[in-house]
């Protein structure tokens, strides 16, 4: 069973999201803060158990105070475009609006970037600004939920654009990164998010989650206070082995996110259609490219393959070949 390997710690109510969930607006600077007391748990928590931490960022600096504090456990800051450039170690979260203001990416190199489906038509222009950088775009897509058919041969479309960027772009020993084309190239094994397994989340509450989203959506998820045996009730619905979807999936880029699991479909271990589907158009249009790239004599596309399939969404597998589907729901109960 894989090990807990770091801690996210949300500093305030309006830290920046970085991921499939909305964060809170709250006016003044110390509404939604953190406890300082809180905050020293969490950081002797993760010096503890050896965890790295993410530490989610407000639009403001939190005072030194605080800040000499984040400094004692080694970590990663995630902050929101107000932020970017005040720290040389963070990685900036950017949402459509931060992009057309400047129209450009922002002068940092490893970016999260968060869009709605209307908002994808401004995608090729953030990968080429990227591509010239030499840098990396994370996608996080907020609202899976709306991607039916029309959205996601829309989104196919935008992928086959992509990729013909980023062929362009390549070297023979390079391409620009983006997460939802390239890091199915890099892949032998599924990458996905782990929430609950190899990380946890701190929330302003002083309390843990399973990632931030479940603090957003209620208190009520809860799964505790910060000490050192954590019980999560039903684990293993957190585990790849126990989705009988997600276990025969090689789309080996997809976060296999819990949560949208859970708002979709109500279970953590079931996947919704939309996120298998989108998974999978990625994945052709990473095997489309890589054919190309093999072409073009890109070194990192040697030995690799990616074979096409006859589906786009492995519940349609799972179901064909007498996978006990009801084996695993029974876990739910
Ligand atoms: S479960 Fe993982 S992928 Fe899903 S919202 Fe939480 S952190 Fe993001």
């Amino acid at each position: 069973m894989p090990m807990l390997k770091y801690l996210i710690i949300i500093l305030n109510d309006a830290s920046v999201s970085f991921c499939h969930y909305e964060s809170a607006k709250t006016g003044k600077k110390e509404a939604g803060m953190i406890s300082y007391d809180n905050l020293n748990k969490a950081v002797a928590f993760a010096l503890k158990n050896n965890l790295k931490v993410n530490f989610l960022y407000p639009r403001f600096r939190p005072g030194k105070k605080y800040e000499k504090l984040i400094e004692d456990v080694e970590h990663v800051k995630i902050v929101p475009r107000k932020l970017g450039g005040v720290y040389s170690d963070a990685i900036t979260v950017l949402e459509a609006g931060d992009l057309r203001k400047e129209n450009k990416v922002t002068g940092t190199e490893n970016i999260i970037l968060r869009l709605s489906s209307p908002e994808l038509k401004i995608l090729p222009a953030a990968v080429k600004e990227i591509a010239r950088k030499g840098g990396r775009i994370n996608l996080v897509i907020k609202d899976v939920e709306n991607f039916g058919d029309s959205k996601i041969s829309e989104y196919r479309k935008l992928l086959a654009e992509i990729s013909g960027l980023l062929i362009k772009k390549s070297g023979e020993n390079s391409i620009p990164e983006v997460n939802f084309l390239t890091d199915r190239l890099m892949l032998e094994s599924m990458n996905n998010c782990d929430a609950g397994i190899t990380h946890l989340t701190v929330a302003p509450d002083g309390r843990l989650y399973l990632c931030p989203a479940f603090y957003y959506e209620s208190g009520e998820n809860s799964i505790g206070e910060i000490r050192n045996e954590i019980n999560i009730k039903n684990r293993q619905l957190l585990e790849l082995k126990y989705s009988p979807v997600c276990r025969i999936c090689d789309a080996y880029q997809c976060r296999r996110c819990v949560f949208l699991n859970w708002k979709l479909t109500g279970e953590l271990n079931t996947p919704s259609r939309q996120q298998c589907r989108m998974s999978h158009a990625e994945r052709e249009a990473s095997g489309n490219m890589l054919e190309e790239l093999k072409k073009k004599n890109f070194k990192g596309a040697k030995g690799i393959e990616i074979k096409k399939l006859g589906y786009d969404d492995p519940f349609e597998i799972a179901v064909k070949n007498r996978y006990s589907i009801q084996e695993f729901k029974n876990f739910n109960s």
